[in-house]
């Protein structure tokens, strides 16, 4: 089976040309498009944003054009605000979310108006360390064992995220008598799930609270927010999440649960890996190979450019540029240059016959792919290029240089 690219083989090599592989190439139409259908999926409820999760994708260019779609900014950490604002992102378009935070931290987001999701209720007096109470506050629940999480989040009961049922009724309370006016509630309980049950499952199990903190609180919920979560069909064979499928079914009951219970709130995600996940391709070349008790494809990527294969086993679908059509003769291990045996891209791979000087595409890189890179081995990030409608390339980030390596130390 194969999986399409946005690009035809003249058009990557006429980047070849010009910048050295490894680099990400991103697909701007392809981004938007679906940023445009997420919001088109929940346009029933009128107040609906969506936040991008910035540290999927952390170049400030991929979340000002999704600014430009309407998207806020889900950040956590001080970096993630900075890119932010310097993107002219401010108030209610950030969604603060972060854990384990410092009232450093706080004071940023405060100051950038942003709205605070708080992890734990033993997080308002950091808060308070850092600034008043926001008349917006919102909380972020972790169900335990009502619900089962998935692989990549692991389970809700073994997650470090958020708060416990009671610990969120006494946190709303708290800052409610703190000056509070507006609440919001959160979850984050699956990643990368492609089960459009499993998605609603989580609407419903936040619907119910909601109703729940009217009941005991009197506090009408004003902001619910899904979180992210959203898979990816990194194999041929998955299916993708229909998000007009996923918006109609949260529709469904929203008019079920929620209007007859008099609470009609905003609905909130914060999508990170659907939005750019399979609009972002990790472009490599083969630079060795050797045949051992296995066979080894060698290419100029590696681990640290992206870490999902070796860090949670995951599939990224693998086309060899020209060789489209082509069967596969072999499996074969390809591999980057890290001193360490799990810098496998992939395992047992199914590929036409590759040479040295094949240009690989690695498919579904776009979200926590160069966000996760790291400089293991003394081997420096890659550039990121972004690929305009127009078909005009835009270099994004440069790639790292031994200089920026060495600017932290002293020799
Ligand atoms: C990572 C994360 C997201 C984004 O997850 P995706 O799988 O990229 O959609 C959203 N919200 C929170 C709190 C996160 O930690």
């Amino acid at each position: 089976m194969q999986k399409t690219l946005p690009f035809d083989s003249a058009t990557l090599q006429r980047i070849l040309d010009e910048y050295p592989t490894p680099f990400y190439l991103y697909d701007e139409a392809g981004i938007r498009e679906r940023m445009r259908d997420l919001v088109q999926a929940f346009s029933w409820n009128k107040g609906f944003r969506q936040y991008f999760a910035v540290k999927a994708t952390p170049n400030p260019r991929i979340v000002s054009l999704l600014r430009d779609e309407g998207s806020g900014a889900d950040c956590s950490s001080m970096a993630e605000l900075v890119i932010s604002e310097r993107i002219g992102l401010e108030g209610e378009s950030i969604m603060f979310t972060s854990n384990n935070t410092t009232a450093e931290e706080y004071k940023y987001a405060l100051d950038l108006g942003a709205i605070i999701n708080l992890d734990h209720p033993n997080l308002i007096d950091t808060l308070l360390a850092a600034g008043d109470m926001p008349k917006t506050i919102s909380f972020r629940y972790n169900p335990g064992p009502e619900r089962t999480g998935n692989a990549i989040i692991g389970n809700p009961q073994e997650a470090k995220f958020g708060c416990t049922r009671k610990q969120l009724l006494e946190g709303y309370k708290r800052c409610q008598e703190l000056g509070a006016t507006h609440f919001g509630l959160h979850t984050m309980v699956v990643s990368n799930e492609l089960g459009v049950q499993s998605l609603l499952d989580t609407a419903q199990m936040l619907f119910d609270l909601a109703i729940l903190i009217k009941d005991e609180l009197g506090i009408e919920i004003k902001f619910i927010n899904l979180g992210g979560g959203i898979g990816v069909g990194y194999r041929p064979e998955d299916d993708e999440v229909n998000l007009a499928d996923f918006g109609a079914g949260v529709h469904q009951l929203y008019e079920k649960v929620l209007v007859p219970a008099g609470l009609s709130p905003r609905i909130f995600m914060e999508n990170g890996r659907t939005i750019t996940g399979p609009f972002g391709f990790l472009i490599s070349r083969v630079i060795n190979q050797k045949q051992t008790y296995k066979d080894y494809v060698g290419v100029d990527a590696c681990m640290s450019n992206l870490m999902r294969p070796g860090m949670y086993g995951a599939y990224h679908h693998i086309t060899v540029m020209g060789k489209e059509g082509q069967s596969a003769t072999k499996s074969v291990d390809v591999v980057g240059a890290l001193c360490e045996n799990n810098d496998k891209l992939a395992i047992d791979r199914q590929l036409p016959e590759v040479v040295v000087g094949d240009v690989l595409v690695i498919h579904d890189a776009g979200a926590h792919g160069h966000a996760m890179g790291f400089q293991y081995n003394g081997r420096l990030r890659c550039a990121e290029l972004l690929l305009k409608p127009d078909g005009e390339v835009e270099q994004i980030r440069r790639a790292e240089t031994l200089e920026d390596y060495f600017a932290t130390v002293k020799f």
